[in-house]
Order: C-alpha cells, then sequence, then structure tokens
C-alpha cells in the first residue's frame, strides 16, 4: 500500500537549548482565563467552569529564538487581534487526570498566541455558531520554542506581556489565571483523553487588540523567553 499523495510532515516545534523538536498532535485553548479579559469580553469573570476550543495543529507559525518571523495577514478580517498566552505541552496520555497529579502529565511550556479574527468571532459568537472561523485560520498560533518542565519546573508566577510596535499592549502575571494549569488539564481531560503532543493555549489577560500590516509583534513569559512576529 501506498499514500495516494505524500503526507504532510508532522508539526514540531523546537525545544530550546537543545536539537530536539516537540511534535504536536493537537492545539486545545481555553477561553476567558484571565478575570480582566473576560470583563473587557463582555463575560462574567465569575469562576464559570472553563470552556474550551481547538486549532489545527497546523495552525502553529514556529518563532525560533532571536528570530523575527513573518506573520501573514489573514483574509476575511479587518479586526485581527493579538492574545498572548501561557501554552502548555503534554507529555504523557491521561484522561479524567485528578487535579493534583496533573503536573505529572505536562512536558513544558511555552509562549505563544492565539491570533483571532475577532470581527468573525464576535459574529459567529452572537449567533451560537462555532468558533473555527475566527479562531482556527491558517497561522492563527505563533508559538515560540518549548521549554521542559525537567529544566525549567512548573512556573506558576510570572510576568506574561505583549508590546506592538514597542508599546506595551498586554501585560499580566501568569498566578491571575482563573483556572490554573493543573485545573485546566484536569477539566480537560474529562472530556478528551490527552496525549503526548497535545498543547494547551491558557488565556490571555486583558489589553487584546489590533494589528495590522507591517506592525511587530513582541511578547514573552518570565522564565520561558520571547517571541518576535512582523505582520505581513
Ligand atoms: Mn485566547
Amino acid at each position: 500500500m501506498s499514500f495516494v499523495f505524500e503526507p504532510a510532515a508532522t508539526v514540531a516545534v523546537p525545544v530550546a537549548g537543545s536539537d530536539a523538536l516537540f511534535p504536536v498532535r493537537r492545539i486545545y485553548c481555553v477561553g476567558r482565563n484571565y478575570a480582566a479579559h473576560a470583563r473587557e469580553m463582555g463575560g462574567d469573570p465569575d469562576r464559570e467552569p472553563p470552556f474550551f476550543f481547538c486549532k489545527p495543529a497546523d495552525a502553529i507559525v514556529v518563532v525560533p529564538a532571536g528570530a523575527t518571523v513573518d506573520l501573514p495577514y489573514p483574509p476575511q478580517t479587518a479586526d485581527y487581534h493579538h492574545e498572548i498566552e501561557l501554552v502548555v505541552a503534554i507529555g504523557r496520555t491521561g484522561h479524567d487526570i485528578a487535579v493534583d497529579r496533573a503536573l505529572d502529565h505536562v512536558w513544558g511550556y511555552g509562549v505563544g498566541l492565539d491570533m483571532t479574527r475577532r470581527d468573525l468571532q464576535a459574529k459567529l459568537r452572537d449567533k451560537g455558531r462555532p468558533w473555527e472561523l475566527g479562531k482556527a485560520f491558517d497561522a492563527s498560533a505563533p508559538l515560540a520554542p518549548l521549554h521542559a518542565a525537567a529544566a525549567v519546573g512548573h512556573p506558576s508566577v510570572g510576568a506574561i506581556w505583549l508590546e506592538v510596535d514597542g508599546q506595551m499592549r498586554q501585560r499580566g502575571d501568569i498566578d491571575q489565571l482563573i483556572w490554573s494549569v493543573p485545573e485546566v488539564v484536569a477539566n480537560l481531560s474529562g472530556y478528551f483523553t490527552l496525549q503526548p503532543g497535545d498543547l494547551i493555549y491558557t488565556g490571555t489577560p486583558e489589553g487584546v487588540g489590533k494589528v495590522t500590516r507591517g506592525q511587530h509583534l513582541r511578547g514573552g513569559i518570565d522564565g520561558l523567553g520571547e517571541l518576535n512576529l512582523r505582520v505581513v
């Protein structure tokens, strides 16, 4: 037997300080996981259960350390938004994972962007339709190299920030997550069997906003490095 055409290469993200690559299986994303962002999106910042959406693995744009990568402005939007996020990389299979065992399933962490066609997302949300057109488009998931928990531990505090053309747009701390990393992993694993290679974008602090062609995005999280992109 043979394939009818060459299958796509496995999406893979560099590991910081190593030649190794982290092969990506799925991308899960958490909605509204910082209170001030939930409020700016017109939501209730109380601890409702977390909610999730997905992006395809091939939406990742790898942003190597020290590089500035071109980010293509997507079609069908006039309101293209940045959302800087802590990304959790899963390294061990599990379902119905207990909160106090959740970190055993986490391989590492990185800095990512949940790029969003906000105008489409808002229309879909208001009509009760799925979010894919607003969230799961090509190149919607830029990601910096991943850091192994074996090297950096399991960060639960640290600044998370994003600048556009040198101006601070988003600034928060990962200790402001409404649902912590262990709680997110535990909750999500009640709906899906998590597998090695899964990534979880854990939500964004307040200050999301529009970017246009030619603008430079620079973001980071304490201890996990930075990413640099130019919208083209
Ligand atoms: Mn997000």
